[in-house]
């Protein structure tokens, strides 16, 4: 039953802010509607590039990371301004404070985008697309400004999906849409391929989902190495991360300072039976898993050491988090030591590796202001 419970759908979100710093902008300043406006490094500086630019400067060509000096020539009447990102920072609070009504299980990828897990939403909404619906409305109500939503069951269909109709767009793509939408899809839409990858793949003759799906599981690792198992699974709409609210959190655990000193390995064994029980319902909470399983005690003395294992993947269930830490443990050779405190934590959180390092980088790095 537990099994048939947890096939269910997820009701995945993906919100993006549109042209955000530059709508930002042109919220504040009357002076900027309407017109083409690029936030970013100036032309006149060395190394300047596009941060974002607004919708009317788009029509002309220009784009994110592209040197200003080329969106100068592209679009000679733009206006070109430097970013405020404390001014961005703060709506990327309220934006969030938005999302929050419905759900907390928010995983924020920069200041305008982010995914939400609906599958239970707090207000009993019940329907993603209308929980997309109501957000939007909100930003534009509160915060004069647009978003656009994807909406489907898992994060890689829910992103590509709400760049579908942007400006101000909401695209559902269900379940028994998404093997004919990701075969249809070119792969330098797949999220997670970059140029150098893209280019890579067409130099192979796969251009579309449908020629991915051509390869084995061997093949695309062979090919693209790790993040080749992801385009696998994805291009067959598998994709099974969760959406992660801690992704920042560093660690993540429990422990506990006894009453009186343990020496038995009997009473260190149940202790660790409850620490690592609370353990699990604080990953549970946030949906987190781990791929290092730190275990740290204290002894009478106040002396304090750490032992850590780590895993392939990430883990986060209680069978092997109490084996692992009760294996720790007795690597040490606790017994009559005296212990005052245990502890479990996991960390090394994080994704699968869909990017690699020459593949898109961020708008931060490329800012160069
Ligand atoms: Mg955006």
């Amino acid at each position: 039953m537990e099994n048939d419970a947890k096939k269910q759908y997820r009701k995945i979100i993906h919100i993006d802010m549109d042209a955000f710093y530059a709508s930002v902008e042109q919220r504040d300043h009357p002076e900027y509607r309407g017109k083409a406006l690029v936030v970013g490094g100036l032309p006149e500086g060395r190394g300047g590039v596009v941060a974002t630019a607004s919708y009317e400067a788009r029509k002309f060509g220009v784009r994110s990371a592209m040197p200003s000096k080329k969106a100068l020539q592209l679009c000679p009447h733009a206006i070109f301004i430097r970013p405020r990102f404390a001014a961005y920072k703060e709506v990327s609070q309220k934006i969030r404070e938005i999302f929050s009504r419905y759900t907390d299980l928010i995983e924020p990828l920069s200041l305008d985008e982010a995914y939400l897990d609906v599958t239970e939403d707090k207000l009993g909404v019940g329907s993603a697309i209308e929980i997309a619906k109501q957000i939007k409305q909100a930003i534009k109500d509160e915060l004069q400004l647009t978003a656009s939503a994807g909406v489907s069951v898992n994060k890689f269909v829910a992103k590509i999906a709400s760049d579908i109709n942007k400006p101000d767009g909401l695209t559902f793509i269900g379940p028994s849409q998404i093997e004919s939408f990701m075969e249809k899809l070119p792969v330098e839409k797949f999220h997670g391929v970059g140029k150098v990858t893209a280019d890579k793949m067409k130099r192979m003759g796969l251009h579309t989902g449908a020629d991915l799906k051509q390869l084995s599981e061997e093949e695309m690792t062979a090919a693209f190495g790790k993040p080749g198992r992801f385009y696998y699974q994805i291009v067959r709409g598998i994709d099974d991360r969760p959406v992660q609210p801690h992704r920042e959190t560093k660690s993540m655990g429990a422990e506990d300072t006894f009453a009186y000193d343990l020496t038995t390995l009997d009473e260190m064994h149940a202790e660790l039976d409850k620490i690592a029980a609370t353990v699990v319902t604080r990953l549970e909470k946030y949906n987190l898993k781990g791929r290092t399983i730190t275990l740290k005690i204290k002894y009478h003395d106040f002396r304090q050491i750490t032992r850590n294992q780590s895993f392939a993947i990430p883990v986060g269930d209680m069978d092997t988090i109490t084996a692992t830490a009760k294996q720790l443990l007795l690597a040490t050779q606790p017994e009559n030591m005296r212990i005052r405190l245990l502890g479990i934590s996991l960390s090394n959180f994080g994704d699968l590796p869909v990017k690699t390092k020459q593949d898109e980088p961020s708008e931060q790095l490329r800012l160069d202001l």
